[in-house]
């Protein structure tokens, strides 16, 4: 069970001696256990639906049956990179300005991967924690996403930030931590297999029982949700294997928060070809080569399991070419389930308005959105089925606490408007003790 002196002289912090946390409107008191939030990428509902019919999932039943459970939304696009900064500042991408992976930076023109620190206009709570006193860790499965999360944290006094990806190559200096291989017991893991998830929750355990940081975030990959559909057999074993350890970060005392940047569904006709719109193509047939471009914000370094198509994709009008000439066009298209002027899809989504493009185009939960076929290499399928995620079909996400909320909190969760991004101020400030 949880001894309190775990957490040395920084958690041990009583309520009264302990400061406050003040972050983008949100009051986060100091926790007096642990709490470990676990951001299942790609982690749709449907997952865990399946797994629990299939008896799999004992941890994660116990939690939905005497803690909290609920189904939340997350932000749209229903990428990773947007909803991760979310979760760990506890804001829409409005405020932290991330809006996808990948975008068209408006000084330059130019197409630019979205995952620097240096973007981000919001620190997070594990920054405001650590910089407090606190010991805090993040761990992710993707290093794209190391420095985002880790932005402003305060690894000279103790805090730790780092991937499974690159566990081999952790310093103290850099990262909070060294021999990471050792203290986690595992082999450095396979950019595309399940395993680059079950290190980041080992790894969380380790450090629960070695360092025992107070506030902990610890993001995983979603290559079993691209690859594999709900109930088979790689997906329920991922599962299995991820409520065991989900329990034993329970046993440890923690607060256990689990949640997901996103959902993901299957893009295939019934035939078992896959639905995608070529918009790029289709723009320019209609309206001229070089009249608008359009960008893929799912795109990043790590695109094998999806070809960096998703559902939702960003047009940039080019000459004379207007939004409206743009948003006629894409609406007659079949599978495009909504079509956004700049303005409404920033004010409908939260999203930062000057970076967003001129037309937001989002397709229905069985097609996704590319440019033209050669710009998208699908060849590492290998046979699958296309999975993937960016739009409003996506956007449906577990949101599991182990603990029972306190009243305050309950009543909250009961008006509905449940976020993925809340689920640092619940499991902080809304369980029951
Ligand atoms: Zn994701």
């Amino acid at each position: 069970m949880w001894d309190p002196s775990h957490l040395g002289n920084l958690g041990a912090m009583t309520s009264a001696s302990a400061p406050e946390i003040h972050l983008n409107g949100v009051r986060y008191r100091w926790p007096d256990r642990p709490v470990v939030v676990v951001c299942n990428d790609g982690g749709d509902p449907a997952y865990i639906d399946r797994a629990l019919r299939d008896g799999l999932l004992p941890n994660v039943a116990r939690f939905m049956r005497t803690g909290f459970n609920a189904v939340a939304q997350c932000i749209i696009p229903s990428f990773t990179c947007p909803n991760n900064v979310s979760i760990v500042t506890g804001s829409p991408p409005s405020i932290h300005g991330i809006s996808g992976n990948f975008y068209l930076e408006p000084d330059t023109g130019k197409a630019v991967v979205m995952t620097g620190p240096e973007l981000m206009r919001s620190t997070t709570i594990l920054a405001e924690f650590s910089r407090n006193g606190a010991k805090v860790a993040s761990v992710t499965a993707k290093d794209k996403l190391r420095q985002q999360l880790g932005k402003d944290m305060n690894i000279a006094a103790g805090s730790i930030n780092f991937s499974s990806e690159k566990a081999d190559k952790c310093s103290k200096r850099e990262n909070g931590i060294e021999n990471v291989l050792e203290l986690v017991g595992m082999p450095l893991p396979d950019m595309y297999s399940a395993e680059l998830s079950l290190f980041v929750l080992e790894a969380g355990i380790k450090l629960l029982q070695t360092e025992r940081p107070l506030l902990m975030y610890l993001s995983l990959t979603d290559y079993i949700q691209h690859t594999y559909a709900p109930g088979e057999p790689e997906a329920n074993q991922y599962y299995c294997d991820m409520d065991a350890r989900l329990g034993r970060l329970h046993d440890l005392g923690a607060v256990v928060g689990l949640i997901a940047d996103h959902g993901m569904c299957d893009k295939s006709n019934p035939d078992g070809s896959r639905k995608i719109v070529w918009l790029q193509d289709a723009l320019d047939l209609e309206l001229g080569k070089s009249s608008t471009t359009v960008i893929c914000p799912i795109t990043d370094y790590f695109v094998a399991h999806h070809g960096s198509l998703g559902s939702f994709v960003r047009v940039y009008c080019h000459g004379r070419t207007t939004p409206e000439a743009v948003m006629k066009l894409a609406r007659k298209l079949p599978g495009i389930e909504a079509v956004y002027d700049k303005t409404t899809a920033a004010h409908r989504f939260d999203l930062p308005i000057d970076r967003e493009g001129d037309v937001v185009v989002i397709s229905d939960a069985g097609t996704c959105i590319g440019t033209t076929p050669s710009a998208h290499n699908l060849s590492a399928l290998d046979g699958h089925a296309l999975r993937t995620h960016g739009g409003i079909a996506e956007s449906r996400v577990p949101f599991i606490l182990n603990y029972p909320l306190n009243e305050t909190y309950a009543a909250r969760a009961a008006r509905s408007d449940l976020k993925n991004f809340h689920i640092f101020d619940f499991a902080i400030n809304g369980i029951a003790t």
